[in-house]
This record gives structure tokens, C-alpha cells and sequence, in this order.
């Protein structure tokens, strides 16, 4: 029997129209600044289920506690306000230059981070960790398999469907590329949430009055213990070398002749594109 769940939603701050950003050439990094930005999509979708998990819980007597977490610059408050109005119950945010220019690994390390403090903040565990499949601007879908890996607990990713949840675990359906699959979960778990799995709600005008005066902690490196060399560009593995919208060329070819002599003909095509 089930009386209390911690549920934890992840949620990023995206531009309106990725169209529309601006890179900063010399770090491949996003400028956001003055871009309109909203919740991630997805992230929308992980909010609705961590709420509609409250809803079904609360028929059995059970009392959830959901906390939208984000790490972005401190103009991301806004995301976790709009999920507040959604009815979440509070938001921590993480900000701090250091973090700037993270890539997916150095993200999951930082958000890991934060996830932790709250936990050691309110003395309780996290049952289940909530995010979006995927970022409409990044779009890499690791941050959520890479976060479960730093908290150590297990991962389901783009699940449709959470049939089932109590204290101890979870039934999902997830889509693969066959159709789908149904997967029991033991909780502590980390689920992706897929578009689709519910419609979320739109948020209430008491739901914006109470998130206006939400007391949203931001935390930085230093309150979350991150190691300097593991946040922001300079503990990120990765860079983004290159953004740039393709330039587009009607000049199609049609390849014509034998599985071999397309294939030939492919790799000398792709070969005077490489050298050119
Ligand atoms: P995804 O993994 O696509 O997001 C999945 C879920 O993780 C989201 O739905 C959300 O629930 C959660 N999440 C993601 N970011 C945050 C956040 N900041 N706060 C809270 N929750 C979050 N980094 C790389 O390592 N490799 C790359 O190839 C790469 N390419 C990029 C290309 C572009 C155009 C841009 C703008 C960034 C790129 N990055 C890359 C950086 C990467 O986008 C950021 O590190 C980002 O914070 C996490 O990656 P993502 O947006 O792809 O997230």
C-alpha cells in the first residue's frame, strides 16, 4: 500500500521558434537572451503525467509531493512558474554561469546534483524522476538516460502509456521501432515521457496567482557541491562545433543501376563532398 510518493519533473526553457535563436559563434552555444521561450514541449507531457500519477494516487490515499526542477539562466523561472500554475507543488532552480554552455553530460551531472540537495533539503527520497523525451532546440534525448545514470537508478525511455504505479514499482509501455513494449520497473525509476501520453492541462488564473508568489530557491555550483570541472563548457566533453541551417540545393540525382554500382557511385559522390 502506498502512502506517499516524490515525484520529480525536469523541465527546460526552449525558444518559442528554434527558428528564430541566434548562435554565439565563438561558443556554438544558444543566445536565449531576448528570444521568447517556453517550457519545452515534452516537458508539458512530464508534467501532466506527474500530476495525473498524483490524481490516481490520491483515490487510493496516497499524498504525492511533485517539484519541477530546471537549470538554465535565471529569466528559466518563468518555466518553473508556468508548471506551478499547472499545479505542481514547487520549483528549484538552478542557476549560475558556471553552468553556462553545459553540454547533455555536463546537464545530467548538474541536474543529478540538484535532485540530491533537494533530497538531503527535505530529508526524503525520490520515487520517480519525470522528463521530456526530448529538447526542441538540443534534441540529443540523452539527458534523461544520462541523469538516471549519475542518481544510479533505473531508466525507461519514451514510455506512452504508465499502466500501472505503486511504492515499489511501475508498469510502462514504451514505443520501440517494432511497435511496443511493456516494461515493470522497480521504483526509484527515471521515465521519458513521449508526446502523446496524455493532453496536459492549460494553466488555471488561481494556479498563475499562486505561482507568482511561489518561493522558487535558485541554487548555484556551490550550493549543489558540483565539481567545477564537470558544469558548464569547460566540464562539457562535447561542443557543439558547428549550427548552421543547411543551405538548401534542388540539385537532385537519382543514382540508377545495381545494388553495387549504386552504392560505388554513392561513396564516390560522398567522397567529392568530403574533399570539396
Ligand atoms: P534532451 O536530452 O533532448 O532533453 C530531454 C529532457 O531532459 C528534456 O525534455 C527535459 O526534461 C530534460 N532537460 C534537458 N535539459 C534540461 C535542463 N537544462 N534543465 C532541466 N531539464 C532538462 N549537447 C551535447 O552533449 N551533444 C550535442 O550534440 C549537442 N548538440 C546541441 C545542439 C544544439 C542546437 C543546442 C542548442 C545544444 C546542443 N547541445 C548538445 C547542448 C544540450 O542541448 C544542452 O546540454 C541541454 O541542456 C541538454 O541537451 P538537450 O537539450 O539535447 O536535452
Amino acid at each position: 500500500m502506498i502512502g506517499y510518493m516524490n515525484i520529480v519533473v525536469t523541465i527546460k526553457q526552449v525558444p518559442e521558434d528554434p527558428g528564430a535563436v541566434k548562435i554565439n559563434r565563438e561558443t556554438n552555444t544558444l543566445v536565449r537572451e531576448g528570444i521568447p521561450c517556453v517550457v519545452n514541449p515534452y516537458d508539458l507531457f512530464a508534467i501532466e503525467e506527474a500530476l495525473r500519477i498524483r490524481e490516481s494516487l490520491q483515490k487510493a490515499g496516497a499524498r504525492t509531493r511533485i517539484t519541477v526542477i530546471t537549470m538554465g539562466p535565471p529569466q528559466a523561472r518563468s518555466v518553473l512558474e508556468e508548471a506551478i500554475a499547472m499545479g505542481v507543488d514547487n520549483g528549484i532552480l538552478l542557476s549560475d554561469r558556471a553552468f553556462a554552455g553545459a553540454d547533455v553530460l555536463a546537464t545530467s551531472y548538474t541536474l543529478g546534483k540538484g535532485i540530491r540537495k533537494m533530497e538531503m533539503v527535505s530529508g526524503e527520497t525520490i520515487d520517480l524522476v519525470i522528463c521530456g523525451r526530448q529538447s526542441t532546440d538540443g534534441d540529443t534525448a540523452q539527458v534523461g538516460p544520462e541523469l538516471a545514470e549519475f542518481l544510479g537508478i533505473p531508466h525507461v525511455a519514451r514510455v506512452f502509456a504508465i499502466d500501472e504505479i505503486d511504492a515499489s514499482s511501475a508498469r510502462v509501455r514504451r514505443r520501440s521501432d517494432e511497435g511496443y513494449e511493456t516494461i515493470q520497473v522497480d521504483l526509484p525509476a527515471l521515465l521519458t515521457v513521449d508526446k502523446g501520453i496524455n493532453q496536459p492541462r492549460v494553466t488555471s488564473l488561481k494556479g498563475m496567482m499562486r505561482a507568482r508568489k511561489a518561493d522558487i530557491p535558485t541554487w548555484g555550483a556551490s550550493d549543489i557541491g558540483a565539481e567545477h570541472d564537470r558544469i558548464g563548457l569547460s566540464g562539457s566533453p562535447t561542443k557543439v562545433v558547428r549550427v548552421f541551417s543547411p543551405g538548401k540545393s534542388h540539385k537532385a540525382r537519382l543514382l540508377q543501376g545495381s545494388p553495387e554500382e549504386v552504392a560505388h557511385e554513392l561513396a564516390e559522390v560522398i567522397r567529392k563532398a568530403l574533399s570539396s
